[in-house]
């Protein structure tokens, strides 16, 4: 059976009670019987609002980050076991903003996947080039090298996380990747799991970089593409519900 694809919307630091209250109500009312798995990773303090607001709704809940550590003192970090009692199904890890803005390695971001992991989160791993590794032809060898260390650290459990291609000179910038040029990028990334596991077909890659109403179907129809990571038009329903409905 063909899996189905995953939607997951990020809304980065946005929101507010009362927006969050009138984004969700729109999303559950919208999105009809689910043809694909479609997920919001929120602010921290919101994640219980949201649990009760998509409780009975086919919404599942994410977070933007999970700490590598179980607990103890790391000021401002939230563990995977307290995402965990609010109902947290995904976290991302490996965002390029958090790459880029709090320093975070190849080697922290697997060991936040083998965190979330060990809590039965499963963490969408953030990989992706700069334009200027674009220009350089390193595209394949960043990613790549991104991956590497998340395998390396999670070994046969590598089947359970899902991986997300977000070029970073398309995220936030209104320039999306071809079609053909993700899906190229999606192979490698296949390739690299399937020497790695014998369930790499069971990973859900996604896209991200200025995913929207208007591109995502072109981009959803790539066959190694399995969903999207999707920021500035998940804050919007009708997008986001446009995203969801090509995704079936
Ligand atoms: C993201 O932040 O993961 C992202 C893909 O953002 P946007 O869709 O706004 O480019």
């Amino acid at each position: 059976m063909e899996k189905k694809k995953l939607i997951a919307g990020n809304w980065k630091m946005n929101g507010s009670l009362a927006a969050n209250e009138a984004l969700v109500r729109a999303l559950a009312a919208g999105m009809g019987p689910a043809g694909c798995i479609a997920a919001v990773c929120v602010p921290a303090p919101y994640l219980a609002q949201l649990q009760a607001l998509r409780a009975g709704s086919a919404l599942e809940l994410g977070a933007q980050d999970v700490s590598a550590h179980e607990q103890g003192a790391y000021t401002g970090e939230l563990s995977a076991a307290m995402l965990k009692e609010f109902g947290v199904r995904y976290a991302i890890v490996g965002h390029s903003e958090r790459r880029q803005y709090h320093g975070e390695t190849d080697a922290l971001v697997a060991d936040k996947a083998k965190a979330a992991l060990a809590h039965g989160i499963t963490p969408i791993c953030c990989v992706g080039e700069t334009l200027a590794e674009r220009e350089a032809g390193k595209t394949e060898e960043v990613v790549k090298r991104q991956l590497a260390a998340v395998i390396h650290t999670n070994g046969h459990c590598i089947s359970e996380i899902a991986v997300a291609y977000e070029p970073v000179w398309a995220i936030g910038t209104g320039k999306t990747a071809t079609p053909e040029q993700a899906q190229q990028v999606h192979a490698v990334l296949r390739a690299q799991l399937k020497a790695a596991t014998p369930h790499a077909e069971r990973v859900h890659i996604l896209y991200g970089g200025s995913m929207n109403a208007a591109n995502a179907a072109s981009l959803l129809a790539q066959p190694d593409i399995d969903g999207g990571l999707i920021g500035g038009a998940s804050l919007k329903a009708a997008d986001f519900l446009t995203i969801i409905a090509a995704a079936r």
